[in-house]
């Protein structure tokens, strides 16, 4: 790899992205290379790694190994991100001789730790839960002393695991107990009427993207489902919107963002969480948009024109296949039944083994003219009809 983070790179000539990360985004994300002409490189500890099965070639090493990216380099015209769990002072290396990351780290570098994500939001401008940071043997921040509270490591964190909603102050001190020595997040509890996703790609000349609003909703904090477009007002599409734009301008991002969003019972947006990566609550994109949110983030990555976002349906439902046991299976007869569903798209990651709250799968179901209006009436009876064949044993 020749490029430098500031060169400009004449359209058409970025065909090889090297990606960190070989799970189920990455997977996703190399079914759309295909389409697109274009190889994908993946940087995965294991063969048996989700993406590994789809991509041109492979780096097996573990995600912050930064020799193994240096070598992943050599391979590939540009990297990207599936998730993360990146060692930035180590690529950082890479990059000053050379190697084009996109998004650059420079865009990655305040938002990898939860606090510092915060008080860059902050700094912009954006609305965001109040917050604190926290060491669990100092004493509560004057101001955060009121249960319910949030405590949030702040690396590292997924799919709600290092986030604790703390209900009590027993609870309190057990969880106090466990992250002693860790550096904490400490957040108000919003009680919010709706979570909101906005997933948005900005282009290296800057055009900006952005798909449906989306509602997503969460189990254990993992997310469970996700209704597109959400029922919002005008005003909040527009709160929503100005944040995503807001946000990729201020990193000058070049690939694409999700945005997970709390709105409140007053109609007020704020920002929860910054994925610097295509995210769970754009799975929809795949069947239900004219550009899949894999397809854009390649097309950002690889300086193509972006994609129309538009929904290609009314609307859509995705509803996640969480493990619910700890078993070996590929589920076969269940993904069968579940692809008879009127309008579902099944999408399964060929992971060899289980767990609860493990992400398997996803099922999108597209919303047909006859579909009626209360999406979320619709979203519930497609998620119990799903729920019901997923755990039928
Ligand atoms: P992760 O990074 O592991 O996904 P998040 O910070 O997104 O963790 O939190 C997961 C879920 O926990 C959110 O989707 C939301 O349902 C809940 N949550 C997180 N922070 C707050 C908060 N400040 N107030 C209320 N609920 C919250």
């Amino acid at each position: 790899m020749k490029s430098s983070q500031t060169t400009d790179h004449l359209p058409g000539k970025i065909q090889r992205v090297g990606a960190i990360g070989g799970g189920q985004l990455a997977l996703m994300m190399g079914d759309s290379a295909r389409n697109l002409g274009i190889e994908l490189i993946v940087q995965t500890p294991s063969a048996a790694d989700p993406a590994v099965a789809v991509a041109a070639g492979n780096v097996l090493a573990a995600i912050d190994d930064v020799g193994a990216t240096a070598k992943l380099a050599e391979l590939c015209d540009v990297i990207t991100f599936e998730n993360e769990f990146v060692n930035l002072e180590g690529l950082a290396k890479l990059a000053e001789k050379g190697v084009l990351f996109r998004p650059s780290l420079a865009a990655l570098t305040p938002l990898l730790d939860k606090y510092v994500q915060r008080c860059y939001l902050q700094d912009l401008g954006l609305p965001t839960p109040k917050f604190w940071a926290w060491e669990a043997s100092a004493p509560l921040p004057e101001g955060a002393m009121n249960f319910p509270l949030v405590i949030k490591t702040r690396r590292h964190g997924y799919d709600g695991q290092g986030t604790f909603i703390v209900k009590d102050a027993a609870s309190f001190e057990s969880i106090r107990a466990k992250l002693k020595g860790q550096p904490l997040l400490l957040e108000e509890f919003v009680p919010f009427d709706r979570e909101l996703a906005a997933i948005a790609a900005r282009s290296n000349a800057g055009e900006i993207a952005i798909y449906p609003i989306v509602e997503t909703q969460q189990e254990d904090r993992v997310c469970r489902l996700v209704i597109a477009p959400a029922d919002i007002s005008l005003d909040v599409k527009a709160q929503a919107e100005s944040i995503a734009r807001k946000l990729l301008d201020s990193l000058k991002v070049v690939g694409i963002f999700g945005i997970e969003l709390f709105l409140t019972a007053d109609g007020e947006v704020l920002v929860n969480e910054i994925a610097p990566r295509t995210h769970n609550s754009g799975h929809f994109s795949i069947d239900a948009c004219k550009t899949s949110q894999f397809e854009q983030h390649l097309r950002a990555v690889c300086q193509l024109p972006l994609g129309n976002c538009d929904l290609n349906c009314q609307g859509a439902v995705m509803v996640n296949l969480l493990g619910y046991e700890s078993a070996e299976s590929d589920y076969l007869m269940q993904r069968q039944k579940l692809a008879q569903l009127e309008g579902a798209f099944v999408h399964w990651y060929g992971k060899k083994e289980s767990r609860p709250g493990r992400k398997l799968g996803h099922v999108t179901v597209v919303l047909g003219d006859k579909s009626g209006t209360n999406r979320r009436a619709q979203a519930e009876s497609i998620s119990r009809n799903i729920d019901a064949i997923w755990k039928a044993n």
